[in-house]
């Protein structure tokens, strides 16, 4: 991404560490993301997305560890903040909006009184102010009425308002980097539409850097600037959207535009096999076993991801034949 980007991402690695083995969970993972940009992270259930997310957050419990990496924001490593630093720093520099509202919201307390707490917590503001500011933060959600939104509790809300109370809390303190989790998946088609656009328009509004991690490419074409696929823990293809979804250049990336309906195209092509466990991952390309271009140096080390044009890269031998 040729701008400045507010949040970059090296190689960051994040194993947990079991009886069974090592899960290496995030490996060497890279990528930045600008000011008022989108970029989508996605990929298949369990290929490292979330553990990303949350590593970024230094929010993983035991038995996981962040092994290595950096994350910059704001000039300062957030892997390497003192804790009390980073508290401040999450919700008011970077904020996470999860999959599953019930989860995050707390179910005793009322909306207003969570969402205020939050404003309270991290800046000198008086409680009538927060609140004040709680209702202006709902309207421009798309919830109409919040006086008496704020009154009512997480599970008076349906599937949709609850999602956009939490994007409401996710913005409250105007972060410069929001990570959306999945934050439409559960909702219907129609829901899912009016959220991603109202995220859309906020984020012109505050000019905020998102991270949409989806396993929906739709969602992706529709919202971001750049894509970053993921498969077993690394990222295996990055770039522009347009690039990478007219010419994906690695196999998976293929496969998995191949997957999902697109208009004038019949014929659908799953993509084949199984994800592998990343339990005890091999040295060489974890796509191995479903690529069907496979060939002999694929089971030599690992690919890296590299240049492939201005933006965009891969990690694949195929594509650096005599290089690798
Ligand atoms: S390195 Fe080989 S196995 Fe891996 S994606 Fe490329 S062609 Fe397929």
């Amino acid at each position: 991404m040729s701008l400045v980007p507010v949040l970059k991402v090296n190689n960051l690695s994040t194993h947990f560490h079991t009886r069974h083995g090592v899960i290496k969970a995030a490996d060497r993972v890279s990528f930045t993301v600008a000011a008022g940009k989108t970029l989508g992270l996605v990929g298949e259930s369990g290929c490292g997305k979330s553990v990303t997310a949350l590593s970024i957050l230094r929010l993983i419990e035991p038995p996981g560890r962040i092994l290595s990496g950096e994350v910059w924001l704001n000039g300062c490593n957030l892997l390497k903040l003192p804790p009390g630093q980073l508290r401040q720093v999450r919700g008011r520099e970077i904020a996470l909006v999860f999959q599953d509202p019930l989860t995050s919201l707390n179910p005793v307390l009322t909306i207003g009184t969570q969402l205020a707490e939050t404003i309270v917590s991290h800046e000198e503001v008086s409680r009538a102010e927060a609140r004040r500011r709680v209702a202006e933060l709902l309207l421009r959600v798309g919830l109409p009425d919040p006086e008496r939104l704020m009154r009512l509790y997480p599970f008076q809300l349906s599937g949709g308002m609850r999602q956009r109370v939490m994007m409401a809390m996710a913005l409250s303190l105007r972060p410069k980097v929001l990570i959306a989790d999945e934050p439409t998946t559960a909702l219907d088609v129609t829901v899912q539409a009016q959220i991603l656009a109202e995220l859309k328009r906020l984020q012109e509004e505050l000019g905020m850097a998102i991270i949409l991690i989806t396993h929906d490419l739709g969602v992706v074409a529709a919202m971001a600037d750049e894509v970053a696929v993921m498969y077993a823990g690394s990222i295996v293809e990055r770039g522009p959207v347009a690039q990478v979804f007219d010419r994906p250049a690695h196999p998976y990336t293929r496969a998995l535009l191949r997957s999902v309906p697109r208009l004038g195209r019949e014929e659908l092509v799953p993509v084949v096999g199984q994800p592998p466990l990343l339990l005890n991952l091999p040295a060489h390309c974890a796509f191995l076993p479903r690529c069907p271009q496979a060939g002999a140096a694929c089971w030599g080390e690992k690919p890296e991801l590299r240049e492939i044009g201005p933006g965009h890269a891969a990690a694949c031998h195929r594509l650096f034949p005599r290089a690798s």
